[in-house]
């Protein structure tokens, strides 16, 4: 544990930098910070420095030079590289959650889960030879052959949000390495650590330098990013208003970009659910990582009879989760990532008591020994929610469900088709035939039955429909392929085939 212990101290050095061209790039006493905090304690623990548009030019030169020799680097020796960064994470997995856990403030071993389903993206684009395969078809004209391949774009950037500082980024880089790319990653600016670690591993795994690089900052760094004339193509996680404006900036600069936005994610509990198994759902669902999990459950929609039962299930439970620093091996919640976020959540706690919710459980009051001044707030429970209210219409992003009741799944169904965001839902449920309804009628992107947060395996992809996700590709899996090449096509003839002289008219078969 030693060496780990010193790796993970240097990870925690004074102010986080940059990572450009292989090499770490520390902020200059010139440069804009920001503080970073601990979030179990409220204390500053760092700062990290926010790129200006000059150093966000000087990683994106040296991504564009490193474009053109990784492209052509065989997908297979892409992926190699890919194979000993998985090695490598998974032999500092602990200092990587450590990392998650020391600015973030989640739980020690949900970080590690982070991590894992992370990697599981890394483990699907070590297949990228399999993966960039094309068609070919023989003989589409006399003497004439067509084939398509997919190619690389170009230099790629992430703009990543705080909640999943690690595994929102491997949705991105590892399928934009492996299809040839060179990669920009902008993580959050309230846990940036991790990604420098991040970029070391990739060094240690034989990643040429250039290829994947780091820039910190805010607003300014990301539109340094979205005009600059050699970025192709920009991946975004946020915020929905964020992820409107990087969608429709990046695209007016004609740029290829996806970008997933907020969500308010339903999970509908009918009158024959199995109440036991619905229950732990909803409290793992609603309150796990505190609530700040883009696929949270952060509405149930009671059916008929079964409200009352589940929520004097819920009154019982809630209260009992462990609130505690994350490290603690105890601790089912950690704190909130930042003050300013405790009080944006807390803000919604009150507004939803003004608005007529009935606040069944109180969280605003816990606090944690030893801990007085961490941004921790217990598990709150709202019943009677009704559609009109700020809580039900807004997304919170902390540990609060609220409780809407719906007198059948006519009634739930609409609810969950009308509100704004579509990211995630899930239905609880013995009957099939409403199971089935539920997945073929519900305008959500991601639909689990019986399972709370239903997040696709990475040899699928990952989106929502609505406010949740602008542009055209979800990410990861099959749909991460496709935005990060271009498809060509490719028709050949040799000399030895028919020749048939000029010809002014639109090809067809004769
Ligand atoms: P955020 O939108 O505040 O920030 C996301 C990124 O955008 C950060 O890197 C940030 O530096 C940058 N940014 C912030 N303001 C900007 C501005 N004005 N101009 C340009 N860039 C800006 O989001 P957050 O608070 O870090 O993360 C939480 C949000 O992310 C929630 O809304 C959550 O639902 C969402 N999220 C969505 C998914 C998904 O898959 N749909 C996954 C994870 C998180």
């Amino acid at each position: 544990m030693g060496s780990s212990d010193s790796r993970l101290t240097a990870q925690l050095g004074t102010d986080v930098g940059h990572w450009i061209g292989g090499a770490e790039a520390p902020g200059t006493a010139q440069d804009r910070y920001a503080d970073v905090y601990n979030p179990a304690t409220g204390a500053v623990a760092r700062r990290v420095a926010l790129a200006t548009p000059a150093q966000v030019d000087v990683a994106v030169k040296a991504a564009a030079a490193a474009f053109p020799a990784w492209s052509a680097t065989p997908a297979l020796r892409r992926a190699r590289v890919l194979f000993k960064f998985k090695e490598l994470a998974e032999r500092h997995s602990g200092e990587l959650a450590a990392l998650i856990t020391a600015e973030h403030g989640k739980v020690f071993s949900d970080a590690e889960g982070e991590l894992t389903r992370g990697l599981e993206v890394v483990e699907f684009a070590c297949g990228i030879p399999q993966l960039l395969k094309g068609e070919y078809s023989e003989q589409v004209g006399t003497g004439i052959d067509m084939y398509s391949v997919r190619q690389s774009l170009g230099v790629c950037a992430g703009i990543t949000p705080f909640n999943f500082p690690v595994m929102v980024p491997m949705w991105m880089f590892p399928m934009a390495l492996a299809c040839g790319n060179t990669f920009i990653l902008k993580p959050s600016e309230r846990d940036p650590s991790v990604s420098l670690m991040i970029a070391r591993l990739l060094q240690e795994a034989g990643l040429p330098d250039g290829v994947f690089n780091v820039v910190q900052g805010d607003k300014v760094a990301v539109d340094a990013l979205l005009s600059h004339p050699q970025v192709d193509a920009v991946s975004f996680v946020g915020s929905t208003p964020i992820a409107r404006y990087i969608h429709d900036t990046a695209a007016a600069n004609g740029k290829r970009v996806q970008a997933l936005g907020g969500a308010k994610n339903h999970m509908v509990v009918m009158p024959d659910a199995d109440l036991d198994q619905a229950v732990d759902a909803v409290i793992g669902a609603a309150y796990g990582s505190a609530g700040e999990r883009c696929m949270a459950v952060s509405v149930t929609v009671a059916v008929g009879d079964i409200a009352d039962r589940m929520v004097a299930r819920l009154k019982e439970r809630v209260p009992a989760i462990r609130v505690a620093n994350g490290m603690d091996p105890s601790a089912e919640m950690g704190p909130l990532v930042t003050r300013a976020h405790y009080e944006k959540v807390k803000g919604y706690v009150d507004t939803g008591v003004a608005e007529g919710a009935r606040l069944v459980v109180d969280g605003r009051d816990v606090k944690v020994a030893g801990h007085e001044n961490g941004f921790f707030l217990g598990g709150c429970l709202f019943d009677d929610v009704k559609p009109g209210m700020r809580i039900y219409r807004e997304e919170i992003f902390g540990p609060v469900l609220c409780i809407v009741r719906a007198r059948n799944f006519e009634e739930a169904l609409q609810l969950i088709n009308s509100h704004e965001f579509g990211n995630g839902t899930a239905i609880f449920t013995r009957d099939g035939d409403a199971a089935r309804e539920f997945a073929n009628r519900v305008q959500i992107g991601m639909v689990g039955i019986n399972v709370p947060i239903p997040v696709p395996m990475a040899f699928h992809s990952f989106g929502g429909w609505k406010a949740s996700l602008f542009g055209d590709h979800h990410m990861h899996g099959p749909e991460g392929v496709r935005f990060y090449t271009r498809y060509k096509a490719v028709t050949q003839r040799w000399p030895a085939g028919i020749r048939a002289g000029a010809d002014f008219s639109i090809p067809t078969l004769k």
